[in-house]
């Protein structure tokens, strides 16, 4: 049983990724259209079925109703028993039995056959149920719908018992007359005919059926060709964007899905579009930054050629600069590596548990003479001791660009404060100074890789527009986040966020 289940599943999977959308389609309206269209035939004949029968039925006990009547009206029964004929009433029992395509058998007092249409059984002994009720004044009718026969069972009163005819309860076949029923006549009657009768609307209907059938089948085909024709549609325009023309509009909107689908795809082709925007112009920013130090260079050794007989000390100020240029090209080297292992898929961490005020002090003592040449005021505080699962590097790194920037951005005699603190999941990094600040329009784009506010004073201190993007992405990869805060002129405010727990 699992095994067969087992082998379903597979070839419904294998069908899952071959079956175009057409086929469940078309089946689907093909079972919706059809079931219907069959239940309501067989229905319908079965009705017919039943209804001819009820009312054979309700025929053959009006019948009996009035042979009954004539029997004891002319005491035919005591006129059967005596042995003396009466042609005119044998006829109509015949008759009768003729036209209700059956039957007739009539029984006396004692159950004895005195007449029998088929004449079968006469003299027989006649014991059915419905008979015995009979003797009991009821009118009583039975269907055998397996057998395809019913037969009805008329009591005959005695007529010197009653001078009314059968009253109408009796008709109805709640017959209550317990006294004096003379005879039983059974009328039996198949119901063939009318099972042919009901094959015979299934037969001509079968025609009809197919020429619906027929024009269903079109009319679903052509149905679920239509429903699917706004997936087309966007197939051929997603085959234009696989093919690389990235200025292709999607835009079919015939259903919610294809709405949906079209606005995904158009955000994907967005994104595509900037990222490849982005790297040209990351390409041209290299290009252009690296350029930079070599033209300095270039222009620094031309000079010196270009003169004859220039001092020693003029040759060394000259190679002094060409070095710092050189250091310059390989600071922008190191920081574009940095941030290219950074970019990978998986960018290698060693996350270790670590003291975040041990890691703070460190930075701070390495970077305290450097603000002390301008008389810069480093300030820290610590709220709590903070221990947290980092890359103590590349942290240190992070946190190290924060305090550069903001000694670097300041004036003489500025500030800077340093605050830690932390609560239950987060520690929390504040980086504030009083410095040049970044103009409102400028602070979204800090972060991207050279984007510099003052291009002159970034590279006057030596930097290469590239420290807040390495910031961004280490902060990034500890699920971390930064947010800045500044206004022109009075200084800025970076605040770093990173969970106590690393979870890869
Ligand atoms: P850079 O190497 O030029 O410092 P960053 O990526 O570190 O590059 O910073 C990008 C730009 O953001 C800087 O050029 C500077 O204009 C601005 N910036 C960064 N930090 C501050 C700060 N604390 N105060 C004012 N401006 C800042």
């Amino acid at each position: 049983m699992r095994r067969i289940a087992e082998h379903k599943r597979k070839i419904w999977k294998a069908m899952e990724h071959t079956i175009g959308m057409r086929i469940p389609l078309f089946l689907a309206f093909l079972i919706l259209t059809l079931v219907p269209l069959l239940v309501q035939v067989r229905f319908t004949s079965g009705y017919f079925y039943q209804s001819h029968v009820e009312e054979r039925m309700a025929e053959a006990q009006n019948r009996c109703l009035i042979l009954a009547n004539k029997i004891r009206s002319s005491d035919y029964i005591n006129v059967l028993l005596s042995g003396n004929p009466n042609p005119a009433l044998d006829a109509e029992l015949s008759t009768t039995a003729d036209l209700m395509n059956g039957r007739i058998v009539l029984a006396d007092d004692s159950f004895k056959i005195l007449k029998d249409t088929f004449g079968i059984s006469r003299g027989k002994t006649l014991v059915v149920s419905d008979v015995l009720k009979a003797f009991d004044g009821e009118t009583s009718s039975y269907l055998n719908q397996k057998k395809k026969y019913f037969y009805v069972a008329q009591p005959i009163q005695a007529k010197s018992t009653d001078a009314a005819p059968i009253d109408s309860d009796v008709a109805a076949g709640n017959g209550k007359n317990t006294a004096g029923v003379q005879g039983v006549l059974l009328l039996m009657a198949s119901t063939e005919n009318s099972a042919l009768l009901q094959e015979k609307i299934v037969q001509k209907t079968g025609f009809l059926q197919l020429v619906m059938f027929c024009f269903i089948l079109i009319a679903d085909l052509l149905a679920a060709a239509c429903l699917l024709k706004p997936f087309r549609r966007l197939q051929q325009q997603l085959d234009m964007v696989a093919e690389g023309n990235l200025d292709q509009d999607i835009d079919v909107k015939t259903y919610r899905e294809t709405r949906d689908i079209s606005e995904a795809v158009m955000q994907t082709i967005r994104k595509l579009k900037n990222l490849d925007r982005s790297r040209q112009e990351f390409v041209s920013n290299v290009s252009h930054e690296l350029k930079t130090p070599l033209t300095s260079i270039r222009v620094l050794a031309d000079s010196l050629m270009g003169m004859e007989s220039a001092p020693a000390e003029l040759y060394q100020e000259f190679m002094q600069d060409i070095s710092a240029e050189i250091d310059r090209e390989g600071k922008i080297i190191d920081d574009l590596l940095t941030l290219v292992k950074m970019d990978k898929s998986s960018p290698d961490l060693n996350i270790a548990q670590t003291s975040i005020n041990g890691l703070l002090e460190q930075i701070l003592k390495r970077l305290t003479p450097i603000a002390k040449r301008r008389n810069i005021e480093i300030t820290y505080e610590s709220k709590r001791e903070v221990s947290a699962d980092v890359d103590e590097v590349k942290l240190s790194l992070a946190l190290s660009n924060l305090v550069e920037n903001a000694i670097k951005y300041n004036r003489e005699e500025g500030k800077v404060w340093v605050t830690l603190d932390a609560d239950h999941k987060f520690f929390y990094v504040k980086v504030e100074d009083n410095g040049v600040g970044i103009p409102k329009e400028f602070q979204e784009r800090v972060f991207e890789r050279f984007y510099r506010v003052d291009k002159a004073r970034s590279r006057e201190t030596g930097g290469t527009g590239l420290g807040l993007a390495i910031t961004k992405n280490i902060i990034l990869l500890h699920q971390g986040a930064i947010r800045l805060k500044s206004e022109e002129g009075k200084g800025a405010t970076f605040t770093v966020r990173i969970p106590l727990n690393y979870i890869p």
